[in-house]
């Protein structure tokens, strides 16, 4: 019996930029007995399935995004005899569509890494369930990846997971419903276990692969003293405690380590937080702004963020504390009108941000806004080609529109042209070596962060925005030329001899409940 576990893509550019950590976790928690698992990541190449016989445990994780490659998998596997297990996020919320369409034999909901090594015993022993439910596990109980396993110089970072789950609601996210608003943080020592494996391995760059970095604002202290709940304000600050002892704990890390995160944009207002980020080589971030506009905001529920001229300042403070940021923004929301994709260019430049990325609004299942477009279309959807809209992933890549959602002013193409032209102009080379300059000093950096620039856009605007298929192959065949002298940039030299000392955690009860006794004004420096 071999155990295979495989990450569905439809294109594949032969390097990978991050590795899906999803499958060295999964490996990890596959029992001995089963052998060593076959790690398979379609975005790297594709799978060839006729090497699957009877007998064979094939596991495919799936999101919305490639969940139809994802069925193709199944059903072969599932003709050669194999067990069939799908999971991940759009598993967990349609299991029965992966069981009609992509031949499962059972689906694994929610965290899937202890219900693994019970599903491949049970698969061996010929009596899998149809169904295991793994729940939310607990941040001390997440896996380490096994990255033994990592196929050498085939990915530019690596990544690690510190924290999951994200208190925020925002109406396009699903994060927050899959995996909770209660931040589930991983222990600090397992955290730089992980990290310290992976600079041994060469890996200099790693994202730290986390819903939200900063599940604890300054404000949700505040509210918490304000309302006077000494129990909530001790949860809170524990959490933000942790997160400074992590950091402190990376910032022990050798000086060319580069990690990477994603937090919201209130912690520009946290000087403390962002310093202690910058000492703990966190050089960069993606920031979801979203939007420049106050009704934009309002049309995702992220009005915790800023707009216009404040947004401007508030990410030029990412910067001023060494942190580049990566902007993401979103184009079709209702209140956008053809002056916006401009404006949001405008902010994009001005604001300093590093590097961009403009998506258009898509309904993902599990979101708050899927539920709503979806309960507008009826009991009778539009169909392509037989397929009901409110089912778009199950629409074939070649005529899957880019646009689902009607806008009161503008048309589907009009929105996917804007938003183009958008990325075109952001990463047009004057532009992206106006920025190089701000970025980085040498001749040398400023090319390779032309290269990278250009790759960016090349595998994330241009494969995924156009609707010539012609325009999609050429930029996955340009991107995967380009990825090879792009990730020797990312390469770090083996230190198998590393080693850091561990921070101390410090228990924040007893400040907190002095906080919460006289709470004027809480007290969030942590005093480290
Ligand atoms: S978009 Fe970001 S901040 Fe909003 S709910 Fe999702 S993970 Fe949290």
């Amino acid at each position: 019996m071999t155990v295979y576990i495989v990450n569905p893509s439809h294109v594949s550019f032969g390097i990978g930029v991050i590795t899906p950590r999803w499958l060295y976790v999964l490996a990890a928690a596959t029992p001995d007995s089963a052998g060593v698992p076959r790690l398979i990541d379609e975005t790297l190449e594709s799978f060839d399935t006729k090497v699957i016989v009877a007998g064979d445990v094939v596991g495919i994780g799936i999101h919305t995004g490639n969940a139809l490659r994802g069925y193709e998998i199944g059903v072969a596997a599932r003709a050669a005899g194999a067990y069939v297990v799908f999971g991940g996020i759009h598993a967990s919320l349609y299991p029965d569509e992966a069981r009609e369409l992509g031949g499962a034999h059972t689906v694994v909901t929610g965290d899937g890494d202890r219900a693994w090594p019970e599903v491949i015993r049970d698969c061996a022993a010929g009596i899998p369930r149809v169904l295991y439910e793994g729940g939310r596990l607990e941040g001390d109980t997440f896996l380490a990846g096994r990255w033994d396993l990592l196929p050498a110089g085939r990915y530019m970072w690596a990544s690690v997971q510190t924290v999951r789950g994200c208190p925020k609601h925002c109406s396009f996210c699903s994060v927050w419903r899959t995996d909770g608003q209660r931040p589930r943080a991983r222990h600090v020592d397992h955290v730089l276990d992980e990290v310290v494996d992976l600079r041994r391995r060469g890996f200099r760059f790693i994202a730290l692969a986390d819903d939200n970095f900063y599940p604890v604002t300054l404000e949700d202290l505040r509210m918490a003293a304000r309302r006077k709940d000494p129990g909530q304000l001790e949860r809170l600050q524990a959490i933000r405690d942790e997160r400074f002892a992590l950091m402190e704990g990376l910032a022990r890390l050798p000086e060319d380590t580069v990690l990477f995160t994603q937090i919201t944009m209130e912690a520009a207002e946290d000087p403390e937080f962002l310093d202690a980020m910058r000492r703990a080589h966190i050089r960069g971030a993606l920031v979801g702004v979203e939007a420049v506009t106050p009704e934009g905001l309002k049309d995702v529920y992220k009005d915790f963020n800023d707009s216009g001229d404040a947004l401007v300042e508030r990410l030029k403070r990412f910067r001023h504390h060494g942190i580049h940021v990566l902007g993401s923004f979103i184009f079709g929301l209702p209140s956008d009108r053809a002056s916006t994709f401009d404006a949001t260019l405008s902010v994009a430049q001005r604001s300093g941000v590093t590097f961009a990325q403009f998506v258009m609004l898509t309904p993902y299942p599990g979101t708050l806004d899927f539920a709503a477009w979806e309960k507008s279309l009826g009991a009778d959807p539009p169909r392509i080609g037989g397929v009901p809209i409110s089912r778009h992933w199950l629409i074939p890549q070649s005529a899957r529109p880019k646009v689902y959602m009607d806008h009161p002013v503008m048309s589907p193409d009009e929105i996917r042209e804007r938003t183009q032209a958008v990325w075109d102009q952001f990463y047009s080379l004057p532009n992206i070596w106006a920025r190089s300059r701000g970025s980085v000093s040498k001749l040398k950096a400023r090319l390779a962060f032309l290269l990278i620039s250009k790759i960016y856009r090349q595998m994330y605007a241009n494969t995924g925005i156009a609707t010539d298929s012609a325009r999609v192959s050429r930029s996955a065949r340009w991107a995967r030329l380009m990825a090879i002298p792009c990730r020797r940039l990312f390469a770090g030299r083996p230190m198998p001899d590393l080693r850091i000392d561990r921070p101390v955690v410090e228990s924040s009860a007893p400040r907190t409940l002095r906080m919460a006794s006289s709470p004027p004004s809480p007290r969030v420096n942590v005093g480290r």
